[in-house]
């Protein structure tokens, strides 16, 4: 893959550039790429079955999924029970990732957190498991590919501050990590920056040149906001499409919190936005 490119735009008056990771794969793109990267560059004959489990919308399910098929491996997702609108959608990650092939299983509620549990108790040598949101050690590679082509990139620019969205953490964590000579920006979008140190805890010792911005306000993951959707608006008239999960509340908190330049990682998830933004019509917000 070649680097993937940098866009410039204006936003309140401000200039941002973005790093158009979004553009690296229809499916397999953003920060699902950069952590499946040592994964994808690891010989087919490593693996034949791959297990994951989290929910049905997510965009780390689509990555694997798509992994999956380019490395011919078994793919095997894990979720709670579905309801039946959800399991009839024909559009979104979840239809998407069953037409590459995945295998899904549900899990009744009761059992689900056990039964999570018991799976890496019982692997095999070709079998791999990875947690939800693609949450693993072997993401730290992934991102220091990014970090090398983010240094390449600015040698001109002189930026010195990125961003990205956070969920598990993986992404903020090892890029900031990988390049301790700038500002790392990140926002907690599922829990709060309390519940993000936890997560980002558990891999790695959190580095003074990664800042996390508190939101103004508390939201929920995954629930439509006006105020998120205006956002995705104001971004996409000026030509990049954002995810509305993630992206809205990283841009909220660097116009409201920050004032420098800054350097934007596109973390992809683009494609959930076609079901995502049937809810925000269905609740009348659109
Ligand atoms: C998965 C995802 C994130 C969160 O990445 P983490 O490494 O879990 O923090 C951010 N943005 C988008 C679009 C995502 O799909």
């Amino acid at each position: 893959m070649q680097n993937s490119p940098l866009s410039k735009i204006i936003l309140e008056e401000r200039e941002f550039f973005v790093k158009r990771d979004d553009l690296i794969d229809p499916c397999l793109a953003g920060n699902k790429y950069r952590k499946l990267y040592t994964l994808l560059n690891t010989p087919n004959n490593t693996y034949n079955t791959l297990i994951s489990y989290g929910g049905t919308q997510s965009n780390a399910m689509l990555a694997i999924a798509a992994m999956c098929q380019k490395k011919k491996w078994q793919f095997i997702y894990y979720t709670k029970k579905l309801s039946a609108t959800q399991k009839n959608e024909c559009e979104g990650n979840y239809a998407h990732a069953l037409a590459l092939g995945m295998e899904h299983r549900e899990i009744e509620n009761d059992y689900y957190k056990e039964y999570i549990a018991s799976l890496r108790l019982n692997l095999d040598e070709k079998t791999l498991l990875v947690d939800q949101g693609g949450a693993l050690e072997a993401a730290k590679k992934g991102l220091e590919v990014l970090a090398q082509e983010i240094r390449k990139q600015n040698t001109t620019l002189h930026v010195k501050a990125l961003a990205t969205p956070s969920g598990t953490g993986t992404t903020a964590l090892f890029l900031a990590l990988a390049l301790p000579e700038y500002k790392v920006y990140t926002t907690p979008c599922i829990g709060d920056s309390a519940y993000l140190k936890e997560q980002m805890n558990a891999l790695a010792k959190i580095p003074s040149n990664l800042i996390i911005l508190e939101p103004k306000k508390k939201y929920h993951f995954a629930k439509p906001y006006p105020e998120f959707y205006e956002i995705y608006q104001s971004l996409h008239v000026k030509g990049i499409e954002f995810d509305l999960l993630y992206a809205p509340a990283m841009w909220q908190a660097l116009l409201e919190q920050t004032n420098e330049k800054v350097m934007y990682i596109h973390s992809g998830g683009v494609s959930g936005n076609k079901s995502m933004l049937a809810r925000y019509k269905k609740k009348g917000l659109i």
